[in-house]
């Protein structure tokens, strides 16, 4: 659907549809006064088919937007806990610390989170998982996560048939398709550790960097918000730094098994510690600023 209406994205184009429409609105009484009526009543038709088109979609829009549910209302204590364990949050201005909550509100009544072993989840577990998906939308409008539905979160580390294994290797990870569509399972000893240790790797951001990376419905390494030429110049400098050794590039190895786990971990410690990739890749640093400061 969204492709469908992409025309009406942007004022621009909106000014440019409303021309084109009256320009048919205008045309059709001096065609009705010529020879060519048959023509004016077709054009007449475009135009009403046009505006119940418009009008259709119009519905539709508002109908979705009046059924994002109510956010949850953070308190003094949650503000705190947010100032006490989340970095990211404690640096932020105090404007944007209302953005922030805002939208840990938003994120907390649209997603179900299911804490494993547990009847509901811990409020901490819920702030870990929204701050981490809040993080990593950053500077960007609010989106729709890429349409997670269900945040998993097992109480450690687990194994490829996802059974709880404290020496389990994988601390998250996001399902497309099949039963478990849409939802992501993360490692609550993960999670929390990544917000702990600020070594620039974060599960919660790393995963969600995957459904920012998804929200164009292509999972590429290559984010939506990346357009045109400047997706040229992404993919080539991406391109570079895999056929890289692993020994001779400084990047986290696992980064460097795919353009999509390269986006991923690069997102991890641009938002953790943005000045390592401002050093060591200048250029994707100053494509990622111009789109998310
Ligand atoms: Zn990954």
């Amino acid at each position: 659907m969204k492709s469908y209406l992409s025309f009406l994205e942007g004022k621009a184009r909106f000014t440019a549809w409303l021309v084109v429409f009256f320009v048919l609105l205008f045309s059709v009484p001096p065609l009705m006064a010529t020879e060519m009526k048959v023509a004016a009543k077709v054009l007449g038709i475009i135009v009403i088919l046009a505006i119940s088109a418009a009008l259709w979609i119009w519905r539709i829009q508002t109908v979705r937007r009046m059924q994002r549910k109510a956010r949850v209302a953070l308190n003094l204590n949650d503000r705190f806990w947010l100032n006490q364990h989340i970095s990211f949050y404690k640096k932020l201005p105090p404007r944007d610390k209302i953005i922030f909550e805002d939208r840990i509100g938003l994120f907390l009544a649209e997603i179900t989170i299911t804490e494993i072993g547990k009847d509901a989840p811990q409020k901490s577990t819920c702030l870990y998982v929204a701050a981490s998906a809040v993080i990593s939308f950053w500077g960007l409008p609010y989106w729709n996560y890429g349409e997670l539905n269900e945040v998993l979160v097992y109480p450690d580390n687990f194994n490829e048939d996802n059974m709880i294994d404290h020496k389990g290797v994988i601390a998250g990870k996001v399902h497309h398709g099949g039963l478990m569509d849409n939802t992501m399972v993360l490692s609550l000893t993960s999670l929390k550790k990544g917000f702990i240790l600020l070594d620039a790797s974060n599960v919660g951001i790393h995963e969600f960097a995957h459904m920012l990376d998804k929200a164009d419905e292509t999972v590429d390494g290559i984010p939506s918000f990346i357009k045109g030429e400047e997706r040229l110049i992404w993919a080539t400098l991406v391109e570079r730094e895999l056929r890289r050794k692993v020994k001779q590039s400084k990047f986290n190895a696992y980064g460097l098994t795919s353009e999509e786990e390269f986006f991923a971990v690069l997102m991890e410690a641009y938002r953790e510690n943005p000045r390592r990739i401002e050093k060591r890749y200048p250029e994707l640093f100053a494509i990622l600023e111009g789109h998310l400061k």
